[in-house]
């Protein structure tokens, strides 16, 4: 049985330490079907997918958390959305006019900022700023856990481009340090995950990759939950978007043509829009669209 598109986690009870594992595949394979990347940029949305969903499972309320880079080079921005029950999407703006010789983040982004954004469906959006000073995506990641929660974090993504996308975390629990008595259990486990190829972090099942590492550890399981591809967009958002952009822009669009086909980046689902609909939207929510939205 394959268990590709799931989501492992796991526990070192003795060590106060978790882990998890991440598969993406038929939900990775539709995300970049949708597009043509060169493959060094299916790499890179393969990564950030998986750590979309390895950073997914910190979500205690329904809501996603979105992982994006955006940069002045020929990749302008990169981005990755989890929500809370596991529907993932990315996205990747490439306009480079040769084919990238490596998926070098940094050097397609160029000047970048990378963020993650924890938005609840109700509440207040957090966000966090990832420095780029890693030599990786999973570099980056593990830097970010150490300096915004002081957790000790190693992070493994590999790529098989247009295939699939595999993660693994580690990271000592909060709080739970003092209790654990093998105090060099977080090294040991680090090292044991160290030997993991990234040919075996893509192509082994979870149970297999879980026994190949920590046979000799306390590891305990927790059931998997499945990963799938799902977009959020949808008639009504893209309205509300529109409306987003202000009466001017509106009117600008519509004194030009009739209606506007809006396609999705993620998923490519067409929306055609006209001026009834915006103007129906606006009565629906009480408004005359004499001033913008938000
Ligand atoms: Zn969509």
């Amino acid at each position: 049985m394959s268990n590709k598109d799931q989501i492992q986690r796991f526990m070192f009870d003795q060590l106060g330490a978790r882990g998890q594992l991440v598969g993406l595949q038929e939900s990775y394979q539709e995300a970049v079907s949708n597009h043509d990347y060169p493959a060094a940029i299916q790499q890179l949305l393969g990564e950030f997918m998986t750590a979309a969903a390895l950073l997914s499972t910190t979500i205690k309320f329904d809501g996603s958390l979105t992982l994006q880079a955006q940069g002045d080079g020929e990749l302008s921005l990169i981005m990755a959305e989890c929500r809370h029950n596991q529907e993932v999407r990315g996205v990747a703006r490439w306009e480079g006019e040769q084919l990238p010789s490596s998926a070098d983040f940094k050097a397609l982004l160029g000047n970048g900022r990378m963020a993650v954004t924890i938005t609840p469906d109700k509440g207040q959006r957090y966000q966090g700023i990832i420095s780029l000073e890693g030599d990786s995506i999973a570099n980056c990641l593990e830097n970010y856990f150490q300096q915004s929660e002081q957790l000790q974090t190693r992070v493994w993504l590999t790529t098989e481009p247009g295939h699939s996308a595999s993660g693994l975390l580690i990271q000592v629990l909060p709080q739970a340090q003092e209790a654990v008595q093998d105090v060099d259990g977080w090294d040991r486990i680090c090292q044991l995950s160290d030997t993991l190829s990234n040919e075996e972090l893509s192509r082994l099942q979870n149970e297999d990759i879980l026994h190949r590492l920590y046979h000799e550890e306390v590891v305990r399981v927790f059931p998997a939950s499945d990963v799938q591809f799902k977009c959020s967009c949808s008639a009504y958002r893209t309205l509300q978007a529109i409306v987003s952009m202000g009466k001017e822009e509106m009117e600008e669009i519509f004194s030009e043509q009739p209606q506007i086909t809006v396609r999705c980046e993620f998923c490519n689902s067409g929306y055609e829009v006209t001026q009834d609909d915006i103007n129906e939207y606006l009565s629906d929510n009480g408004n005359n669209g004499s001033h913008t939205l938000h």
